[in-house]
């Protein structure tokens, strides 16, 4: 398999979520080798765990005093319709919210013709254990692929019944990612949004780009998209951080409670011995 980028640019359009402004982006071709790269007046910024800056309630990237948020759905849809080498143009430093989901992301990347380029595909494949595992018990896993498709299993425990235990548990292929995983939206409780609100944050939510719950209840009047929606987004977000790697990643990876902030600490973890994994050129 060889390496792809776009054969021309896509434009994409929506508003930022903290801002509540217009955000457009240009997702250009790119030579062998670039990885995913967001540029914003002339700085450009690899989306590598290395520039991860912030995981409060998305992943934001750093560097040079320039700032991109909400890079993850974004990077699993990249991720899953094999893009390899992007240049992103960005007029906001928050990319657009769509729907809270990666469904619109995965139709228009669907639509757009890939370049097939010289150099090899590079993989990289978990040979040992690794776990992170914070204060609260909350951990993630990378362990060595039991086939040659990744596999997750993630689970979640809410207090309230409306979410409660949910269960991921399925390798990743492309036909699941578009049937459970695009479209499952974010999801947050509405004190949350009270608080973010009160402080001048999320000016673009809406009940059109996110689940919002109140205790046992889901204020979106057309209910939850897909079963499973809130693990299963997830599972979206864990599979768009591990793109950070700057690899496709080949790993079994058990996931209990965790977010963006556990997805790169693992990473670190990984990049931390290279006994832990090996790069194949398929
Ligand atoms: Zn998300």
């Amino acid at each position: 398999m060889k390496q792809q980028t776009f054969e021309k640019p896509i434009e994409l359009k929506g508003i930022g979520l903290h801002s509540g402004l217009p955000s457009v982006i240009v997702l250009n071709p790119a030579k062998e080798n670039t990885g995913i790269v967001f540029e914003k007046d002339n700085t450009q910024i690899s989306a590598l765990y290395s520039n991860v800056g912030d995981t409060l309630n998305c992943t934001c990237l750093k560097k040079d005093g320039a700032t991109v948020s909400t890079i993850e759905h974004l990077m699993a849809a990249l991720y899953i319709t094999g893009v390899d080498n992007t240049i992103i143009s960005i007029s906001n430093p928050e990319l657009p919210i769509m729907d809270g989901s990666a469904e619109i992301l995965l139709e228009n990347l669907n639509k757009a013709k890939l370049t097939p380029q010289n150099a090899p595909r590079k993989t990289l494949k978990v040979t040992k254990n690794v776990r992170f595992e914070d204060d609260k018990g909350n951990f993630i896993e990378l362990n060595p692929p039991k086939s040659d498709a990744s596999h997750i299993y993630f689970k979640i425990e809410f207090a309230s019944k409306i979410v409660g235990t949910q269960i991921f548990d399925s390798d990743i292929t492309p036909e699941i990612f578009a049937d459970q995983i695009a479209p499952a939206r974010t999801f947050c409780e509405k004190y949350q949004i009270d608080y973010l609100r009160a402080h001048g944050l999320i000016k673009g939510g809406s009940l059109d780009n996110a689940v919002v719950l109140d205790g046992e209840k889901i204020l979106n009047p057309e209910g939850f998209r897909v079963q499973n929606e809130c693990v299963n987004h997830k599972v979206l977000d864990l599979i768009g951080d591990m793109f950070t790697s700057g690899y496709r990643i080949l790993a079994d990876i058990k996931a209990y409670r965790t977010g963006h902030f556990h997805n790169n600490e693992v990473l670190k973890k990984l990049f931390a011995n290279p006994e832990n994994y090996e790069i194949l050129e398929d």
